[in-house]
């Protein structure tokens, strides 16, 4: 009788139901996958969530495959010696394979001023936070949105829509956009009432006003911070390498560098630490080149190097609009956009598309598929950073 091999997956995000389903493509492989919460958590729509026309959770049932078995817990500690996860029950889970996708976090940074007055929304419990704190203050309140990255944008065009007075505090509106790009969403936040204050930063939080760097305060009885990600400290914690902010450090095939059971996936990844931009766009890539990496293994292959190809960046700026921004293949902004309705239609059916990507591999194993760059390795042996 042959033996099944153990692969224990850490994290229930875009990356690790993707490497779980995947992984069903061999059936002598027992699956495991260990998230805290018992259900599927849509962090691309947690800004819907807080402005209240969406719940950004899916039943495990939608998206994972049967087979796979759910164990609700947090991961401790993964212990490199004996191949095991502690949970934080105490229970331990033995593997052959480990993937590692712990996802990012969005912490406020301790080192702001009255950074406790301030609501992140990156994490289901985070953005459910806020939400009980809006339904506190009165619509006309004003808010503080902090970041002008995609989420902050997002965010600020939501709680916009919905009615609420809405000022954004940035460094810089979109960082990773094209000028036209950026034009097309500074355009749509001026329609939806937003008040952008570009190149400043936030200095002090306090429970009903910022402090700009000038000095200059600005009422806010809801500062919602989205500068910024971090990431779960477990690899860290566990001895095994990361880059500075605690990405588990691996090769090109996404095997760790201390270890060739443990492979990373989506957000937590950091390849040759020159890691792939933080998204749902490219964990899911990220993580179906995961779970081919440990197939590989188990068919006694070399595993191949990663190479996904970005196409883009999809904001949505409310729910009637949007910007597309097009992109080289190595996540380079094109000067090329959609703006309006239409990007807002696509940018939706985007959202919807990443659920449906996933229920299709529980059902089909080795469905999904990823347009490949053709060019992180070549740059990555000229020495210049690519997705
Ligand atoms: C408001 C918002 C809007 C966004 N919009 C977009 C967008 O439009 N397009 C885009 O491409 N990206 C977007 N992103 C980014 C995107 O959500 C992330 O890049 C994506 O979720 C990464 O997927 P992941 O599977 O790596 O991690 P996650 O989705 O974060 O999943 C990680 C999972 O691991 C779990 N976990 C963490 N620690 C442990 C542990 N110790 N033990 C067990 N489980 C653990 C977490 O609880 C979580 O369930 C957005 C993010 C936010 C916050």
């Amino acid at each position: 009788m042959s033996i099944a091999t153990r692969v224990v997956v850490v994290g229930g995000g875009y990356a690790g139901v993707l490497a779980a389903n995947r992984l069903r493509r061999r059936t002598d492989v027992d699956v495991t996958l260990v998230n805290p919460r018992p259900q599927f958590v849509e962090r691309i729509r947690l800004h819907q969530l807080v402005a209240g026309n969406d719940d950004a959770v899916e039943d495990y049932a939608t998206v994972l495959a049967d087979s796979v078995k759910l164990v609700v817990e947090r991961a401790e500690r993964i212990d490199l010696a004996t191949h095991s996860v502690r949970l934080a029950s105490g229970v331990t889970l033995d593997f052959d394979y480990l993937i590692y996708a712990v996802g990012s976090t969005a912490p406020v940074p301790a080192a702001v001023p009255g950074a406790e007055f301030a609501f992140p929304l990156g994490e289901l419990e985070a953005a459910q936070r806020l939400t009980a704190h809006l339904a506190d203050i009165p619509m006309q309140a004003p808010i503080v949105v902090v970041g002008g990255g995609l989420t902050g944008i997002e965010a600020a065009s939501e709680f916009a829509e919905a009615g609420r007075s809405v000022t954004l505090v940035t460094s810089a509106l979109g960082p990773s956009l094209a000028s036209g790009g950026r034009r097309s969403v500074a355009k749509r936040l001026r329609k939806l009432g937003v008040t952008v204050v570009d190149n400043d930063t936030v200095t002090r939080v306090q429970p009903d006003r910022i402090t700009l760097r000038d000095g200059r305060e600005l009422p806010s009885a809801a500062t919602v911070w989205t500068a910024g990600f971090g990431v779960p400290t477990l690899a860290a914690d566990s001895g095994l390498s990361t880059d500075r902010l605690g990405r588990l450090l691996t090769d090109e095939t996404l095997t760790s560098v201390d270890d060739p059971a443990i492979i990373a996936a989506g957000d937590a990844a950091s390849p040759s630490a020159q890691p792939l931009r933080m998204s749902c766009q490219l964990a899911m890539p990220l993580a179906s080149h995961a779970a081919d990496t440990v197939l590989a293994r188990l068919e006694g292959k070399e595993p191949g190097n990663l190479n996904p190809a970005s196409v883009g960046q999809c904001i949505s700026l409310g729910r009637r609009a949007g910007t597309i921004q097009m992109s080289h293949f190595n996540d380079q902004a094109l000067p090329l956009h959609i703006g309006g309705r239409l990007a807002g239609v696509i940018k939706e059916s985007v959202c919807a598309g990443t659920v449906s990507f996933l229920a299709k591999e529980a059902r089909k194993p080795g469905s999904y598929f990823w347009p490949r760059g053709g060019q992180r390795q070549k740059n990555l042996k000229r020495g210049t950073v690519d997705v």
